[in-house]
């Protein structure tokens, strides 16, 4: 039982979501069906033996929708299979397919249109003798074409929207669809009564006004809007495919000493891949042989190419700049760097932000809403209109108002408000090396108002290096235990090189440069937020900061390493049982971004803090000169989580930035976890936000696209709302006693038409907003 996403095909509108979610949840087996509109997907945990996915679809079918059955989970190797896989080309041909079908349609319904709005200016004209009267000849061909042509389009460009009607009929289940069908039928059923039924009806109504024009400019115009939007929405989506185009579909392996190119999907662990210059790299490995600078723009945002020699990381997706290397295989097919990046960025679009719940809500109970509305302003027409303005008008005002409350009440751009800006603003975080979990995420980032960091690696580079060494052994009479500072390193770098803590690494690597050679150890362990131990030819080692020196009860007086720890140094103090036998000073540089990013957090009101492990003094030195607010030095990684929750209480929204590694608690328990990717191998799953090759200037951006995205979605929920609040009561005519307007239902066409495609307009427009 697990949560799988399908692709649903047919759904035209915010409503059909809901319909499809409602019909879901009631057949047993099925525990959740959340069904996005924007993305067309829906996410399905279903009990198995209760039901199957091709069920659902059957129930669905009869609605006019259908599911995808192939799911989107399994990844195959190749990038065809890849992308067929995650359900993108093939949805992507298919939208392409219907996107060409509604060209034709619209290309085939405009002129129609233009044709109907220059007769009806003509007669409006006329009436207003601002143009001479249509030719007799004319009018009497005009009368009798209008019915032809409103057939046409309401039988065949409008042929969704009568099944929509059809589907509420049979199934009573209404949607964007049904309110168009009813409406324009209606119009084209009243005109065409009076057409057939000329000279009986005189005396009743008003024979001469007809509302054909009515059925084809608003089916024109609707269907123009949809395929305006369908258009836009697809370039909405196009992050992902963008990022499947970075996959190589060959790669030029190196097998018994031959080069061979050979597809994507034949690529196997442990295979020697060649890379030429200029060329992309097909998969994830360790390069064995040769060096370059690698382009990673199109993974990390970062512009500059990145150094690569033997032993570096390179990931699927980047492309070799001059040099040319060989690599060993280490990841293929979905285990990729890039294979998880597309699968992150696909799942987020596809999620839920919590400020969509309400507009859901409503374009949930709106269709019936509306249709009980248009049916109560006909009425109103009637019963109260018929008083003043006679039988006759107060029909023909009642069918204005009501054709106009059924094609301007759709929630379309309600519907689309949320998902569209999302897609967009967790596409544009992709192409800047910014991975967001799930729109909830990005939602939650824009009201964060304080970041707490981590020090090493975040702020500063987390490659320490080795600056000096403090020799305590000499001169004592220790026997054995006297040691030379090269041996003190010695010792040292041996118990680090089982280590992964940065300060490990600084050690061990110094000990290379200086091609001291390491003694074997026995027994090893980490002391978390401390330190390690270790023994070497029976000798139990202790190296780590005062506090583990301290609980050792380790005599050792701090006021030999204090000068240096004001200057921003890290001791690491090398002991055994009973006494200290040296420090060595590492110390990390201060990334430049940092300095400047903190002060961008400042600019954005926002509050920074520094949690670290390490000492204290060394730390408020680095705080001083990144321009910290608060530093809490000296914390065990547990009491990481703990201070966290301390700010949490204070009522702040706390985002922690974080190496991921030692600080997944913490991560997990601010609001917003970002951890900062450094290396290739990625746990992006770990964190609501990961910054690949991350400074913290990244982390700013990721916070103003948040900002950036959340504006845009309000301002088109702003607008879908008040284009409906608006809308319904001026096609029902409630402003007409005041004013004398009622909105004619083809001005009530082109507004839902243009709100769909301005509120996704809008949404399109955040990718050209700088971060
Ligand atoms: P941080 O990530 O903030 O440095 P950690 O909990 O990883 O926090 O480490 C806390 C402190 O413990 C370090 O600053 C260092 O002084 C000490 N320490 C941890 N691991 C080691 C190690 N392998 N060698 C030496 N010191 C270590
Ligand atoms: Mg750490």
């Amino acid at each position: 039982m697990t949560t799988q996403t399908y692709r649903i095909k047919g759904m035209h509108c915010a409503s059909c979501a809901t319909i499809i979610e409602k019909t879901f949840k009631k057949v047993p087996g099925v525990h959740l069906a959340e069904v996005n509109y924007g993305t067309e997907k829906v996410k399905l945990n279903i009990d198995e033996t209760k039901t199957s996915p091709e069920n659902l679809s059957k129930k669905i079918e009869p609605l006019g929708y259908s599911l995808v059955t192939q799911n989107a989970e399994s990844m195959g190797m190749n990038e065809d299979e890849h992308a067929a896989h995650l359900g993108l080309n093939r949805s992507k041909k298919e939208k392409l397919a219907e996107l060409a079908e509604m060209k034709s349609k619209v290309i085939s319904a405009i002129p129609l249109a233009v044709f109907s709005i220059f007769v009806m200016v003509w007669e409006i004209g006329a009436k207003f003798n601002l143009f001479l009267e249509i030719p007799y000849f004319w009018e009497e061909f005009f009368h009798h074409l209008s019915p032809i042509m409103a057939a046409y389009m309401l039988f065949v460009v409008g042929r969704p929207y009568l099944l929509g009607f059809y589907r509420f009929l049979r199934y009573g289940k209404a949607n964007m669809d049904t309110l168009i069908g009813i409406g324009t039928l209606t119009a084209f059923l009243y005109s065409f009564t009076i057409t057939a039924f000329e000279e009986t009806l005189k005396p009743f109504i008003n024979v001469e006004q007809s509302y054909y024009e009515v059925t084809i400019i608003v089916i024109a115009f609707i269907s123009l809007g949809k395929y305006l939007e369908t258009r836009s929405k697809l370039k909405t989506g196009d992050a992902i495919e963008k990022l499947l185009n970075l996959q190589a579909k060959t790669a030029l392996v190196e097998r018994d000493g031959k080069e061979l190119e050979v597809p994507i999907g034949e690529v196997v662990h442990g295979d020697l891949i060649i890379v030429k210059p200029g060329s992309s790299i097909p998969v994830d490995g360790v390069i064995t042989e040769g060096a370059s600078f690698v382009d990673e723009s199109m993974i990390s945002g970062e512009p500059m190419p990145v150094s690569k020699k033997i032993g570096d990381s390179v990931v699927a997706g980047t492309i070799n700049t001059s040099g040319s290397f060989t690599f060993r295989v280490t990841k293929v097919g979905s285990e990729t760097l890039l294979a998880k990046i597309i699968k992150m960025v696909e799942d987020a679009q596809g999620s839920k932000a919590p400020i969509q719940a309400l507009a859901d809500k409503i374009s949930g109970v709106f269709v019936p809403i509306v249709l009980v509305l248009s049916f109560v302003s006909l009425g109103l027409w009637l019963l109260v209109g018929t008083g003043y303005l006679g039988f006759s008008q107060a029909l023909s005002f009642g069918l204005v108002s009501f054709v106009g409350i059924l094609v301007i009440a759709c929630p379309c751009a309600l519907g689309l408000a949320t998902p569209t800006a999302i897609i967009v603003g967790v596409g544009k975080g992709a192409r800047e090396g910014i991975l967001i979990k799930d729109a909830g995420t990005l939602e939650k980032l824009h009201k964060v108002n304080v970041v707490v960091v981590d020090k090493t690696g975040t702020l500063t580079y987390g490659k320490p290096e080795l600056v000096s060494i403090q020799n305590f052994s000499q001169g004592q009479t220790l026997g054995i235990l006297e040691r030379s500072d090269l041996e003190l390193v010695a010792i040292l770098a041996s118990l680090e090189n089982k280590s992964e803590h940065p300060i490990a690494h600084a050690i061990v690597s110094s000990a290379k440069g200086k091609n001291i050679n390491l003694f074997s150890v026995q027994t090893f362990e980490a002391i978390k937020g401390k330190g390690v131990k270790g023994t070497i030819l029976n000798v139990e080692y202790y190296a780590g900061n005062t506090k583990l020196i301290k609980d050792l009860n380790i005599p050792f007086y701090t006021t030999s390493i204090e000068k240096e720890t004001m200057e921003g140094k890290t001791p690491v103090i090398l002991a055994i049982r009973e006494r200290v036998l040296g420090v060595v000073m590492v110390a990390d540089a201060v990334k430049p971004e940092a300095i400047e990013a903190v002060k961008n957090l400042h600019k954005l009101g926002i509050k920074v803090v520094m949690l670290t492990g390490d000492n204290k003094n060394t730390a408020e030195f680095i705080a001083k000169q990144v321009g910290i607010d608060e530093v809490v030095a000296e914390v065990m990684p547990e009491d990481k989580l703990n201070k966290i929750k301390e700010l949490q209480a204070e009522g702040k929204i706390v985002a922690m930035a974080g190496d991921g590694v030692n600080d997944a608690p913490a991560l997990a328990g601010a609001d917003v976890g970002i951890a900062m990717a450094t290396g290739t191998d990625v746990a992006i799953e770990s964190a609501g936000i990961t910054l690949l090759h991350g400074d913290i200037s990244k982390l700013v951006k990721a916070i103003k696209l948040s900002k950036i995205t959340m504006t845009g979605i309000k301002q088109n929920l702003f607008w879908a709302f008040f284009y409906n609040v608006v809308g319904i009561p001026l096609a029902g005519g409630l402003f007409y006693p005041i004013f004398g307007i009622l909105l004619s239902p083809v001005f009530a066409g082109f507004a839902m038409a243009m709100s769909s495609v301005s509120v996704v307009g809008n949404s399109l427009r955040l990718k050209t907003k700088k971060l």
